[in-house]
């Protein structure tokens, strides 16, 4: 259970926030949670996001924005174009939750059965929301166009890669020039503490089912059979010893097989036993290695056993790979938002996988993680991301709002005077309108 008020937040970013773009950030938090909560209510799978969508284009109505809507996957493109010249860069927010029935006890846990935003998807959204706001308040400085991509399909669709086959680059008629994505952790980083690194930030994902195919019969009588058992069991092995004696330690691999199925009952030999494993590399080079020793090393003992194995090698996302200069961008940027202290340089990539993955494929850019383990909380051993306990503390919207529209009016500013900065508070935000099928008034829930 996580009970905490917004007054009781610890003061970070309470600096005020001299550098964000536009006024203190804070004065959006309230409605940022409201939205952020009404989205967590009603969390939707997948491409199709049509409650979600309704929320986002609700919460946009009145910004001075150009807003499309996908065709093949319920996504918001918003552009906003600035009162100076310039190119234009690219915010991304997920919005998809995950198949978990959620156990957080939260007051504003989801109230669809087996569905919940584990990975913090909705504090993404309400956060680019903000940013939206923020933006828009300070429209007149802007040096270019600010596209924000509010994305389906995160979790295993490729929602990012079909927005991109829609145009979402080159949505305010150019190519974007650069690209900014945050991701919220519920475990690892303390709250409101950012980390990126240069170079390779996640892992490219395969997913690999292997059917292998003998011939049953009677378990007392294995010479009369082709049994798949103990060639899968060598298989899951082998596997493990091809990635030590193919993959060079410092660019490294994960195999997992976390599937493995066969049989019925004891006394009888199956002809078909299959299992599913997950690849996680980080580098073009080892990725190939791999599956390549993948399939060699299925079909070598299948052979071995006299079994047909059937490969099913499905690459899922490549790997995020941030641009260097755009990772210390983000770095700086954080730091001079939120102090030394709350932005670092991640020592190492990590394992999980994400499909802003495409976008940076295309442009460069930088995706950042930032801590929103609730207040009180160990990071060390808090429920993690996807986890049905998961909580990620509302206290970190405003300033992933903020870090998101810095990113974007700061990368704007280096292209029209490198080593200006922002100018100094803008007029203050509109409200944002209350989400419609919002049950709660603003300040109920979590806080
Ligand atoms: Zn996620």
């Amino acid at each position: 259970m996580n009970r905490h008020h917004t007054d009781d937040r610890p003061p970070h970013g309470a600096s005020g926030a001299p550098d964000a773009p536009g006024p203190d950030p804070r004065a959006l938090g309230d409605d940022l949670v409201r939205l952020r909560h009404a989205l967590h209510r009603d969390p939707e799978l997948g491409l199709d996001l049509p409650r979600t969508r309704r929320k986002v284009l609700d919460a946009l109505d009145g910004l001075p924005l150009e807003i499309t809507t996908g065709t093949r996957l319920s996504s918001v493109t918003a552009v906003l174009r600035g009162g100076r010249p310039g190119p234009a860069v690219l915010l991304r927010a997920d919005m998809d939750a995950l198949p978990v029935q959620e156990e957080s006890g939260l007051p504003y846990a989801s109230e669809v059965p087996g569905v919940m935003h584990a990975c913090g998807h909705d504090i993404h959204t309400a956060a680019l929301v903000g940013a939206a706001h923020l933006l828009c308040a300070r429209r007149d400085t802007l040096a270019g166009d600010v596209v924000f991509m509010f994305q389906p399909g995160e979790e295993g669709h490729g929602g990012a890669r079909l927005m991109i086959e829609e145009g979402v680059l080159d949505a305010a008629g150019s190519r974007v020039v650069a690209a900014y994505g945050l991701h919220v952790f519920s475990t690892v980083l303390p709250l409101g503490v950012v980390a990126t690194r240069p170079g390779p930030l996640l892992a490219a994902s395969d997913t690999v089912t292997v059917t292998v195919n003998g011939r049953g019969g009677h378990g007392s009588s294995p010479h009369a059979a082709v049994d798949p058992v103990p060639a899968v069991c060598e298989m899951v092995t082998a596997l493990q010893t091809m990635i030590t004696r193919t993959v060079d330690v410092f660019d490294p691999a994960v195999l997992t097989v976390g599937s493995l199925h066969a049989g019925t009952t004891h006394n009888v030999i199956p002809s078909t036993a299959r299992f599913e494993a997950t690849v996680r590399t980080f580098s073009a080079a080892t990725h190939d290695a791999v599956r390549e020793g993948f399939v060699r090393t299925v079909r070598g003992v299948a052979d071995a056993h006299g079994v047909e194995a059937g490969i099913d090698y499905q690459e899922l996302y490549p790997p995020t790979v941030n641009d260097p200069a755009e990772a210390a961008f983000a770095l700086r940027t954080a730091r001079g938002l939120f102090g030394p202290q709350r932005a670092f340089e991640a020592p190492k990539p990590m394992a999980g996988s994400e499909d802003f993955s495409f976008v940076l494929a295309e442009v460069p850019g930088a995706f950042v993680g930032i801590g929103a383990c609730p207040a009180g909380a160990d990071p060390a051993t808090a429920p993690m991301n996807h986890s049905p306990h998961a909580v990620y503390d509302d206290a970190v919207l405003p300033d992933a709002a903020a870090l998101l529209a810095a990113l974007a009016a700061g990368r704007l500013d280096r292209e029209a005077a490198p080593g200006t900065t922002y100018p100094g508070p803008a007029p203050a935000p509109a409200p944002i309108p209350a989400p419609r099928d919002a049950a709660a008034p603003a300040g109920e829930g979590g806080r």
